[in-house]
Formats: structure tokens, C-alpha cells, sequence
């Protein structure tokens, strides 16, 4: 069932039983009303014959009953009937009455002074009247025709009324959902009309402020999200596969001027020597890209693990130094902690120690000596690396654009070769861990990049 349907059977639904209930309480109410006004025009109909009968002496049975049934208004039906202690009757407003109480029902009357029952339609006034000629039983009945006529008019009116508000209602409330949905029908129909290739449409926001344009808000901020990543990707993909030509075509170009003619041994041994210190490089940058893709796929899945981030820097360390034997490590374990929990951090220790190797790396090619000074420092619920370098230095205006994928210092021309994706795929690894990262850098002085990385889950 849709939700236009669903809304149309509730609103009608709710105003059926509104409506029910309040002509029930009419019904009921005015019921109520009318038997219990009845029942007073019986008692004081009842106290009046009584009263003439007994106490004017001038009025006697026969003149009672002419004046009763002829005085106006007289009641349909109507009885008045005296008993007297014996439970004799003493006086019937209507000649050879068949009409009789049981003794035991007059009983009740003496003893209750005034009780109000009905038999089938009829309703019943039964009082005790006491005067100096004795007790009596004064019964009065007759039926309410005009009330109850009355009620059966109002029955029809609140019937009526009911079958019409409920005929209204559907359509109505048909018409109000439809109305209420329409927003949402035109985003629908919006949305339906969004891909890959017009990432760059918005949906209507309307006034901006009720629910459905708080949504269409919300969704457009997630189109501006996905716009930004697909553009991003989009880039890295060119970017990427710039970086992959561009040594591909050095090494063409050299295989093919070297095949231009008849070589010596030794100019071919340097050829080869020089493919194969391109093919290394080359196997650096295909691991670099593969690392950094890989790092946007474990966004998604990344799974913490207690780890230790003292040994993800020696594992670095390791592997850098295997790499190139003149690079120098100068570790500072001074500020280091006795407690190991004090070292451990959750998280991926693999990913982690990339992200050092590319710090460590970078200090020393960019640095005359190709010295990285590490210390390990832990305060205040995170520890801090520092990775620090009497280098080059990185100018001021680039200080932000150096995670940037692809993005290269200017002043690193000729001094050591790179791609350019090393710092953007520590900055995923050190966010991924919920850390951050402060870099302190003045040109030619050197730089430190300060990683502080908390001991708790991010999560
Ligand atoms: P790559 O090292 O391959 O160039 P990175 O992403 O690791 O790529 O670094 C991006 C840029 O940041 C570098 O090209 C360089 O300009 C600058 N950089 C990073 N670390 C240092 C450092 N320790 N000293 C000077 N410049 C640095």
C-alpha cells in the first residue's frame, strides 16, 4: 500500500471514529435528557392529582378525572392511580382501569418515598403522599411520544450527518495527502533524473526550512559530497596515469637510442643498469599509487587492532634503511615510556608503518645529510612522533598543498626525485587512526612534521 493511500485511510479513519464518538455522546446525552425531564412531568402530574384529590375538598373523583383527562397538556397514555394503605385503589384517572401494581412494588414506594421505573416504553413515577386522611401510593405512567419521536428525528440527523462527513472526508483527505506528498513526488522525480554524468544537479529546496526541504538540502549536500569525490578520483586517475607514462617513455626512449646502433658491452651493461634503477623506481611508484587506493578502500573496512607504535617505526626504519644503506636515523627514546599500553595504539600497524617509512624517507632525501631525527613522545592520552630534518625546508604558501596527491614542492626540482603521493597517503593513515598532523617548516632550515596519534579508538 503506498503512503498516499495509507494517509487517505488514516485521516479518514480518525475523522470516522471522531465523528462516531461524538454522536454517540449526542445520542446518549440527549437521551438521558429526555427521560429524566419525562420522569419530572410524571412526578409533578402525580403530586397534583394527588394534591386535588386529597386535600381540595371541593374535588372529587368524578371532577378529577374529567379535569385529568382533559387538562392540557395530557400525557399519551397517561395513568394516575392512588392506592391507599391497604393497597386498595382509591382513584384511577382513567375509568375500569385493568392496570394493577404488585403489593410488593407499592411496599417499595412507602419505603423509598419516590422511585422511577419503566415498563417496555412506559415510564413509571411511583411517590408516597401523606396527608391527614392518611398514607398513599400515588403511581403515575404514560409514554413519552414526543420525546421519543424527537430522539428518533435526532438518530436520523447525527446518521446523516455521519454518512456525509465520512463521503467528504475521503476525498478530502485524498486531495490533503496528495497536496502534503506532492513535494516528494517533484524531488522523486528529480532525483530519478541524477547519474554519474550530472553530478552537478541540485534538487529544489523549497523554503528551505520545513522537513522535505531539510532533506532535499541534506541530499543535496551528499550530491556536492559524491560530486567532489568522483571529480577527486577523476583526477587521481589522469594524475596516476601521467606518472605511470612519463617513466615508461624515459625507459622507451633510452632502450630505443641504444638500439639506435652497435654498442659496446660496457654502454650496454649502463643502459641496463640505468633500466633497471628505473624499473626500481618505477615498482616504488605502482606500490605508492596501489597503497594510496588501497587506503581509500580500507576507509570503508578499516578494523582497529592494538598495536605498537614503537614497533611500526622500527619496522620502518628497517625497511628504509635496506633501501638506501646511506640514509642515518638518529631515534630519541628519551620521553619514551616503561608501559608498553602507554605505546600501544588501535590500530593498523602496517598501514602505520608506511606512513612513517614515507615521513623518514622524505627527511632524508630532502636533507644534504639524509638524517631523520625521530622521538617518541607520550602525553595527555596520545603519543607524538616527530619527524624531524635540516633539509631543504617547504616554503610557506605550500605548506597546506603538500598532501594534495601529485602535489611537489617548487623547491624540490633536482634535488630528489618523487611523485608526490607519499604525504597524501600518511595524511588518510594518520586521519584513519583519528590522529593529525602539525608541520613546523622554514626554507632552508629543515622541517618537522609532528604526528599525534590518541591512545582510544576514534570510534
Ligand atoms: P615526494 O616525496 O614523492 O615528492 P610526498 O608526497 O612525500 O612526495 O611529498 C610532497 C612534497 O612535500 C615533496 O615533494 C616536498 O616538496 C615536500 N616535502 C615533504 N617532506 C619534506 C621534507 N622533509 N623536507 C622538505 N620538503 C618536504
Amino acid at each position: 500500500m503506498n503512503i498516499l493511500t495509507k494517509l487517505t485511510l488514516r485521516f479518514s479513519a480518525i475523522v470516522a471514529s471522531i465523528l462516531t464518538l461524538f454522536s454517540i455522546a449526542i445520542f446518549v446525552f440527549s437521551a438521558s435528557f429526555r427521560s429524566g425531564e419525562f420522569y419530572d412531568r410524571l412526578e409533578s402530574r402525580a403530586m397534583t392529582t394527588a394534591r386535588l384529590l386529597l386535600t381540595v375538598q371541593e374535588v372529587d373523583k368524578a371532577l378529577l378525572r374529567i379535569i385529568d383527562q382533559n387538562s392540557i397538556p395530557a400525557l399519551p397514555e397517561e395513568q394516575v392511580l392512588i392506592f391507599d394503605k391497604n393497597n386498595e385503589l382509591d382513584y384511577s384517572s382513567v375509568e375500569s382501569t385493568k392496570k394493577s401494581y404488585p403489593p410488593e412494588l407499592l411496599e417499595r414506594v412507602r419505603r423509598e418515598g419516590k422511585i422511577l421505573f419503566k415498563i417496555g416504553d412506559i415510564e413509571q413515577v411511583g411517590l408516597m403522599y401523606r396527608d391527614a386522611e392518611g398514607e398513599f401510593v400515588v403511581m403515575a405512567s404514560a409514554y413519552d411520544r414526543f420525546g421519543r419521536r424527537k430522539l428518533k428525528n435526532l438518530r436520523m440527523i447525527l446518521l446523516i450527518g455521519w454518512l456525509v462527513g465520512i463521503g467528504i472526508t475521503v476525498p478530502a483527505g485524498l486531495v490533503f495527502a496528495k497536496q502534503g506528498l506532492a513535494p516528494l513526488a517533484k524531488m522523486n522525480n528529480q532525483v530519478a533524473n541524477i547519474n554519474a554524468g550530472n553530478l552537478d544537479r541540485r534538487l529544489d529546496e523549497g523554503n528551505r526550512t520545513d522537513e522535505i526541504a531539510r532533506l532535499a538540502m541534506n541530499f543535496n549536500q551528499m550530491l556536492l559530497r559524491l560530486e567532489t569525490a568522483f571529480e577527486m578520483q577523476q583526477s587521481f586517475v589522469a594524475n596516476a596515469s601521467h606518472e605511470l607514462r612519463t617513466p615508461l617513455a624515459v625507459m622507451r626512449s633510452q632502450l630505443q637510442v641504444t638500439l639506435s646502433k652497435e654498442r659496446t658491452a660496457g654502454e650496454y651493461r649502463a643502459t641496463l643498469q640505468s633500466l633497471l634503477d628505473d624499473t626500481d623506481a618505477f615498482a616504488r611508484l605502482t606500490t605508492g599509487l596501489l597503497q594510496l587506493a588501497q587506503s581509500n578502500v580500507e576507509n570503508q573496512r578499516f578494523r582497529f587492532k592494538p598495536c605498537r607504535v614503537d614497533e611500526a617505526l622500527f619496522t620502518a626504519q628497517e625497511e628504509l634503511a635496506k633501501l638506501h644503506p646511506n640514509y642515518h636515523f638518529q631515534m630519541d627514546y628519551a620521553a619514551l615510556p616503561d608501559d608498553e599500553e602507554a605505546l600501544t595504539i588501535p590500530g593498523n600497524e602496517q598501514m602505520l608503518s608506511i606512513a612513517f617509512l614515507n615521513f623518514m624517507d622524505n627527511a632524508c632525501k630532502f636533507s644534504p645529510e639524509h638524517t631523520v631525527q625521530i622521538s617518541l613522545i607520550s602525553s595527555q592520552g596520545r603519543l607524538e612522533i616527530h619527524f624531524s630534518d635540516n633539509g631543504i625546508g617547504i616554503p610557506l604558501d605550500e605548506q597546506e598543498k603538500i598532501y594534495n596527491a601529485f602535489h611537489r614542492a617548487a623547491n624540490v626540482q633536482g634535488v630528489a626525485k618523487g611523485h608526490g603521493i607519499g604525504l597524501s597517503l600518511c595524511q588518510k593513515i594518520v586521519h584513519l587512526h583519528g590522529g593529525e598532523i602539525q608541520l613546523k617548516s622554514a626554507p632552508g632550515k629543515g622541517s618537522v612534521f609532528i604526528v599525534r596519534l590518541p591512545l582510544q579508538s576514534p570510534n
